[in-house]
């Protein structure tokens, strides 16, 4: 593994992306317009570009790695692990402190339908969005229920809300994850994008940003508000979970690249097929644009990329129409949880043993590590840690 440099030039945006001018650095400009000068069908765009990222965020390239894709071809991949936060944005804020909180001191919530402001007012009005009288997410002080502690945090951002955290306003900090740390994942990514036979449903983990951040599965709405939970995002569309630490549901157009020619919107990721992803198409373009089912198109431009559903959807892309590196068992055969399976290609070569030894060491869910690391002849800390790169949540627990 090398870490190449990166030779972006460094400029950091400290208020939030929302307030920011997010132009990106020139250099990254001038690159994207390169672009248009090749690349113009389907299965001649060119692989991703890694001039494109944000200083910083990527923790750890390695190209030329062997790789299986879905439908067995042998080929090659990057394996690209990102720094597990935006480095071009702070993050946050999530949730509102009160009632007469403005939108400013809050962060957004989607939930299919719309994309709402975390506002006091949308506090104040959950009751009647959600038609439930169950819902009061403030005292009679107008303090708002907020996840304040690790240990609410960790109670409350689980599929299975602890029932004493109903009702709250779900947010985490960063120093809140293991170790205080960002978690990093390491994602495999062909290194020329193929187009598969036929397009696959999208599961778990959906692509990395350009500023360091996994794209992750649709969040689940359904399961949130179920649990009388807000899983607050920030304005730009992410928020933090025990396990992926901070990730992406929303394409809110923080993390893009370089300008965009009429009618298109810039790059802001790829998706683990190796495709660009660019932000949701203008409204006006959008029925004109002839996109495909998982809202990809080739243009003379930009060769063949996708756009993100816009961020009310809640979901970035439903489906690829390219190779991903093979399932590894869980992620595209329907046997892994929803939202979210660990990259075991990735852990398993971070722990330097074979996808199967790291399968049938885990066994079947909730795993135990401890037993996994004893069977693998590795340290439970080193397990839980390429598990935690490897870009999910322990099976069992599926991430939100
Ligand atoms: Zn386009
Ligand atoms: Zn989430």
């Amino acid at each position: 593994m090398k870490i190449l440099p990166l030779l972006t030039i460094a400029i950091l945006f400290l208020a939030g992306c929302g307030d920011t001018d997010s132009t990106s650095p020139a250099t990254q400009a001038t690159v994207a317009a390169a672009h248009g000068e090749h690349g113009d069908a389907h299965n001649h765009t060119d692989g991703l570009d890694l001039e494109l990222y944000f200083d910083g965020a990527l923790a750890q390239v390695a190209s030329d790695q062997a790789c299986t894709l879905a439908d067995g071809t042998q080929t090659s991949c990057y394996a690209i692990t990102i720094v597990g936060y935006p480095t071009n944005h702070d993050v946050g804020p999530f949730c509102p402190p009160t009632t007469a909180a403005s939108a400013e001191e809050g962060g957004i919530w989607f939930d299919g339908n719309a994309v709402y402001d975390i506002d006091g007012a949308f506090i104040l009005g959950l009751a009647q969005l959600y038609d439930d009288s169950n819902w009061k997410m403030y005292d009679d002080d107008g303090r708002v229920h907020i996840t304040d502690t690790v240990e609410a945090f960790n109670a409350a951002a689980r599929p299975d809300v602890d029932p004493a955290y109903q009702n709250y306003c779900v947010e985490g900090r960063m120093e809140w994850l293991d170790n205080g740390a960002p978690v990093t994942s390491t994602v495999m990514i062909p290194s020329t994008p193929m187009a598969a036979a036929s397009p696959t449903p999208a599961r778990g983990n959906l692509g990395i940003t350009l500023n360091g951040v996994i794209i992750a599965a649709p969040a689940p709405v359904d399961a949130i508000l179920g649990a009388y939970t807000i899983a607050a995002f920030d304005d730009s569309g992410g928020h933090i979970n025990p396990f992926e630490g901070y990730h992406l549901h929303g394409a809110r157009g923080c993390s893009e690249a370089g300008e965009a020619v009429a009618g298109e919107t810039p790059i802001f990721g790829y998706a683990l097929d190796g495709y660009p992803i660019r932000s949701p198409p203008p409204a006006a373009t959008a029925a004109s644009a002839a996109l495909d089912q998982c809202n990809g198109h080739s243009t003379a431009d930009y060769g063949y990329h996708y756009h993100a559903a816009s961020a009310e959807k809640n979901g970035v892309l439903s489906c690829f129409t390219g190779l991903t590196v093979q399932a590894q068992g869980v992620d595209h055969d329907g046997g892994g949880p929803p939202g979210g399976a660990p990259n075991f290609a990735a852990a398993a070569a971070i722990l330097g043993v074979t996808v199967q030894a790291l399968e049938s060491a885990l066994g079947s869910p909730p795993p135990n590590f401890a037993a996994a690391a004893q069977t693998l002849g590795v340290t439970e800390q080193a397990l839980q840690e390429a598990m935690a790169a490897g870009g999910g949540a322990p099976r069992g627990a599926p991430p939100r």
